[in-house]
């Protein structure tokens, strides 16, 4: 239904990959253009730690299905954590060599509940930037529709890769993300300190103009910034519950 709206062109979906076999020309006929999976490790036994599932081998026969299928493109989401999985930087570099994926290296950022966590394993996006400039990655040129993600390619690859680094300068400040959570509440950013819920005008098709309103009204409440470097971390208590 909402891929055959005719003003929406671009319908993306994030997944950890566990159905991509099964579904991905499923998913792909039924007007989902891009896909994004979360890979934290090329190691088996790391995946497992990280996941809890022994399930590697099985959400990279996905991603394959998924090119198969032809989605405009195929995201893979990676978060280095010093330590666990950072030495695994060159492989990821050597998966995108032949394949056509965009890996998106996401600097771990701190969130409500894992002040402590965040101390032990992050690690700076400026640590992945520079050997990605050491290899000879270039940085491509901002474009208007291209969000909060540094985009690099090299010549000697198919694959792309992109560095999400919120305690960037002016991280946020091309950010077009709204978000609406499992129990309807809209979201301005993902660190926001409200949510306002748009459940009461979501019961039937005469609230559209209201809903509509309600939206435009919030958004003059959009923050320039989210200030994280401050330990602010908003009302969010972890990336579930507000859905990544
Ligand atoms: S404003 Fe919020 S949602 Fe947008 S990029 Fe910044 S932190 Fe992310």
């Amino acid at each position: 239904m909402i891929s055959s709206h005719p003003s929406i062109a671009k319908v993306a979906f994030t997944t950890n990959g566990y159905r991509l076999l099964k579904n991905a020309q499923k998913w792909r006929k039924a007007g989902i253009t891009h896909i994004n999976v979360s890979v934290d490790s090329l190691d088996p036994k790391c995946f497992h730690a990280i996941t809890g599932h022994n399930r590697l081998q099985e959400v990279r026969q996905g991603i394959d299905a998924a090119l198969d299928a032809g989605f405009e493109t195929v995201k893979i989401n990676v978060v280095l954590l010093k330590g666990v999985n950072d030495n695994e930087f060159p492989d990821y570099l050597t998966w995108a060599k032949n394949v056509p994926i965009s890996i998106r290296f996401i600097e771990l950022m701190q969130t409500g509940d894992n002040l402590e966590y965040f101390h032990k394993y992050h690690l700076s996006a400026n640590v992945i930037r520079n050997q990605l400039l050491d290899r000879g990655w270039a940085q491509k040129k901002r474009s208007l529709n291209s969000g909060p993600a540094q985009e690099f390619t090299h010549i000697g690859y198919s694959g792309s890769i992109g560095l999400i680094a919120p305690y960037s300068k002016d991280f946020c400040k091309g950010c077009n993300r709204l978000r609406v959570t499992s129990a309807g509440d809209l979201r301005l950013c993902l660190f926001g300190e409200q949510g306002i819920s748009l459940r009461p005008l979501l019961q039937n098709d005469n609230q559209k103009q209201d809903l509509k309103n309600l939206i435009c009204d919030q958004l003059q409440f959009k923050r320039s910034s989210h200030f994280l470097d401050e330990g602010n971390t908003g009302i969010t208590p972890h990336f579930a519950s507000i859905g990544g």
